[in-house]
């Protein structure tokens, strides 16, 4: 078996490289025919995305070439009655994306004249588009370079490296392993291989074109629930001045999460005053009660980063967290 080494690198190149390989040639010879599949039209690639999010493959097949049908492009849908467009989502449930789905295509149609965005970033400014949805449509549809974690590729990514990663580490992993030429067919093939090989119970390994570079080959065991966890009060500064927000980056060398961006940790908070607000957050054994203290002064040697570039900034969870909750994202 082999030995598990970092989260950043549990593959060498050459063996990243074979994984790409493998897995993108069983790719093409296995991958299930989907209506969505058949080219990467951007308005399809999106519609499909959303009509996936929390429902089955074979319900979506179901509508999806209606829904088409009745609404063929961006401008037909953006120029839809609300009326219409929910009668014509009727069966796939979870109403609020059908009127997040026609919400963005009049954002399409009025602010970007029906040309679609080509970036993950651009697409996360629409109603109803989530990290995960802004990943797999920008690359898919436009080829950028950005990975895709839904629970498939979280569970791929866990058995071959034989590691239980969460969080961001996931998606700097995914990131890590895409391939940079085809990136739009790796997304899909990993998440193709987590619904039809890798499965929750009983994965196929036998038939899986990566197991020679698996770790786990086979379920994981699971993971017995620590005894008691860990509680640790921490306090954070959400430091702001002109627009911008003063963020620490983390050094290269740190084991978990190197090089990301985070709020600046305070030490001691004077003991005065009450913080903004709490929040709770948890990693492996610890449950963290974080405090976030606004006007904390803790003018620590960070940089000063406009709000509206925040999207763009490698972000721990946790910072995500706060300023999601501050409204700053
Ligand atoms: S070898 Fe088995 S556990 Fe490993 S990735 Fe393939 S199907 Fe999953």
């Amino acid at each position: 078996m082999k030995t598990p080494r970092s989260a950043q690198s549990f593959l060498s190149i050459p063996e990243q490289r074979r994984f790409r390989n493998k897995l993108l040639a069983w790719y093409e010879a296995h991958r299930r025919d989907l209506p969505w599949r058949l080219n990467r039209d951007p308005y399809r690639v999106w519609l499909s995305e959303i009509m996936l999010q929390q429902t089955r493959v074979a319900a979506v097949i179901e509508h999806y070439q209606e829904f088409l049908r009745r609404f063929p492009t961006v401008e037909k849908l953006a120029a839809a009655r609300e009326a219409s467009v929910l009668a014509a989502w009727s069966g796939l449930g979870y109403y609020r994306r059908a009127r997040m789905l026609h919400g963005a295509a009049k954002v399409v149609v009025r602010q970007y004249e029906g040309k679609f965005p080509r970036t993950a970033d651009a697409w996360r400014a629409l109603p109803g588009v989530g990290r995960y949805t802004a990943a797999a449509i920008a690359s898919i549809a436009f080829e950028e370079p950005v990975a895709v974690v839904d629970g498939n590729v979280e569970r791929v990514l866990q058995r071959v490296s034989g590691m239980r990663l969460t969080g961001e580490e996931l998606w700097q992993v995914a990131n890590e392993l895409l391939d940079g030429k085809r990136p739009g067919d790796f997304n899909q093939a990993m998440m193709e291989l987590g619904a039809v090989v890798c499965a929750p119970r009983a994965p196929a390994c036998l038939t899986c074109p990566v197991v020679e570079l698996c770790v786990t080959r086979g379920e994981m065991a699971p993971t017995a629930k620590p005894a008691r966890q860990n509680k640790r009060e921490i306090h954070y500064a959400l430091d702001r001045r002109d627009g911008e927000i003063l963020l620490i980056r983390r050094p290269l060398e740190a084991s978990l999460m190197p090089g990301m961006w985070e709020l600046p940790e305070l030490t001691s908070t004077n003991g005065t005053g009450s913080p903004s607000f709490t929040l709770r957050h948890s990693i492996t054994v610890s449950d963290y009660t974080v405090h976030v203290w606004r006007a904390a002064e803790s003018r620590a040697a960070g940089k000063w980063i406009p709000v509206e570039r925040l999207k763009q900034v490698a972000l721990t969870g946790l910072a995500r967290k706060i300023l999601r909750k501050a409204e700053m994202l």
